[in-house]
């Protein structure tokens, strides 16, 4: 085989370790909780904002996980860390890498639960997409998560664990004493996997508190994106305690269709949400909000939803990402034509609006958006399927 050849449906499955412990996970806690936790554990109370700077480097700056390469403490301390302590990150179970270059992990966490993570390459950048829950408790009508039921809330730590795994997967901590090299494979992220952010917002903060941490990976605020569906009374909250960009699942013009694609609009409408979204780029002095418009055949693609968008967008810095629709098996849509959302788009960029129309991603993995996890979860159905049709024990 030609070995400079795209690797297609290149699946690597890891063996699944159990691995109940009782030590302390590091991973998640903010600064103050570190220093908190090891005051509890007998660090004397004088030395502990130290101690715990010098931790919190360790592991968010270097990647380092064991406790003996921290070579700034005291040996018999690191000992004592090491006996109560680990530094733990959800463990890749299986690792399928796109002919696009796209990669998407299914990592598991405690409760041998698990999630999907996406990383994205592009020309200069590389955009890791995060999931926030096991699931998700909303139900867009379009959205293959929507179909699982949520199992629960990721904590932060398994949040910014999904950074720190891909950072192990792209082998790209910094080398200790190496000039500090500007270009990143991981520079962007997006809590756009599975789950409602605002609907676990302390979790997801502390999360990203770490991941901005300027002795942690340093990611700008302005490198992370938030979607989401228009969960309103956490939306200034993002604002003021995140400042992250925000990016909301708009996908239609009107209430009536709103309701049925995104039904937390019944909880709170467009006018709510647009009234939320006004107050956002003033509070956080960041750029523009993106609307994420799903392209569905027939229900929102028209000319007139395109004007109609235009209108309700009026008076906000936006710009408006267009999707085309990921099928999934059994998706009661359709995507629209590329003519009808060139169509859509120019009417936008008539108005003024930047519209790129988002290429799908990693399709050939189903790695693409709204296409995770319950699709793993299928395809491992099918294969025991397959394996008593054959006749054979599973
Ligand atoms: N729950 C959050 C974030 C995750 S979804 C939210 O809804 O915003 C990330 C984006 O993918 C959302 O805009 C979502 O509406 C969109 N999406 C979901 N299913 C899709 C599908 N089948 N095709 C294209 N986009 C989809
Ligand atoms: Fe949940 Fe977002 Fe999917 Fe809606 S689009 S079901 S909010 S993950």
């Amino acid at each position: 085989m030609d070995p400079s050849a795209p690797i297609t449906q290149d699946v690597m499955t890891f063996p699944r370790k159990e691995m109940p412990s009782d030590k302390i996970n590091l991973v998640g806690l903010t600064r103050d909780a570190l220093r908190q936790t090891l005051i509890d554990n007998g660090t004397p109370e004088k030395q502990a904002k130290m101690r715990a700077g010098q931790i919190w480097q360790w592991i968010y700056q270097w990647g380092v996980r064991d406790f003996a390469e921290m070579t700034n403490l005291a040996k018999d301390y690191r000992a004592m860390l090491a006996e109560k302590f680990e530094v733990r990150v959800p463990e890749v179970v299986s690792k399928q890498v796109s002919e696009d270059g796209t990669r998407k992990y299914l990592v598991r966490i405690d409760g041998g639960h698990e999630v999907e993570v996406v990383y994205i390459p592009e020309e200069g950048r590389g955009t890791l997409c995060v999931s926030s829950q096991v699931g998700c408790t909303l139900t867009c009508s379009f959205c293959h998560t929507g179909t699982q039921k949520l199992v629960r809330n990721l904590t932060a730590g398994e949040i910014v664990g999904q950074v720190m795994m891909a950072r192990d997967d792209l082998n790209e901590w910094p080398e200790r004493g190496a000039p500090k090299d500007e270009t990143r494979l991981l520079s962007n992220i997006v809590l756009m996997g599975m789950g409602e952010p605002l609907y676990n917002f302390e979790n997801v903060r502390d999360a990203m508190k770490i991941v901005m941490d300027a002795e942690g990976i340093q990611l700008g605020r302005r490198r992370i994106t938030l979607s989401t569906s228009g969960v309103v009374p956490e939306i200034h909250r993002t604002a003021q305690e995140i400042g992250c960009l925000l990016a909301v699942s708009f996908h239609a013009t009107t209430d009536e269709t709103r309701d049925v694609l995104v039904p937390i609009n019944k909880k709170w409408n467009i006018e709510k949400l647009l009234e939320a979204l006004r107050e956002y780029p003033k509070a956080t002095n960041s750029e523009r909000i993106t609307f994420e418009y799903v392209m569905l055949k027939d229900v929102n693609d028209t000319d007139e939803d395109a004007h109609r968008l235009v209108k309700l967008l009026d008076g906000i810095p936006a710009k408006v990402n267009l999707i085309p629709f990921n099928e999934w098996p059994g998706a009661p849509y359709q995507r629209s034509s590329n003519n009808r959302i060139r169509a859509f788009a120019t009417i936008l960029m008539q108005a003024g609006y930047a519209s790129p129309i988002r290429t799908p991603r990693g399709e050939d993995i189903m790695a693409a958006c709204g296409q995770l996890k319950s699709a793993t979860e299928r395809a491992r159905k099918s294969r025991k399927e397959i394996l008593k049709e054959a006749g054979q024990a599973i």
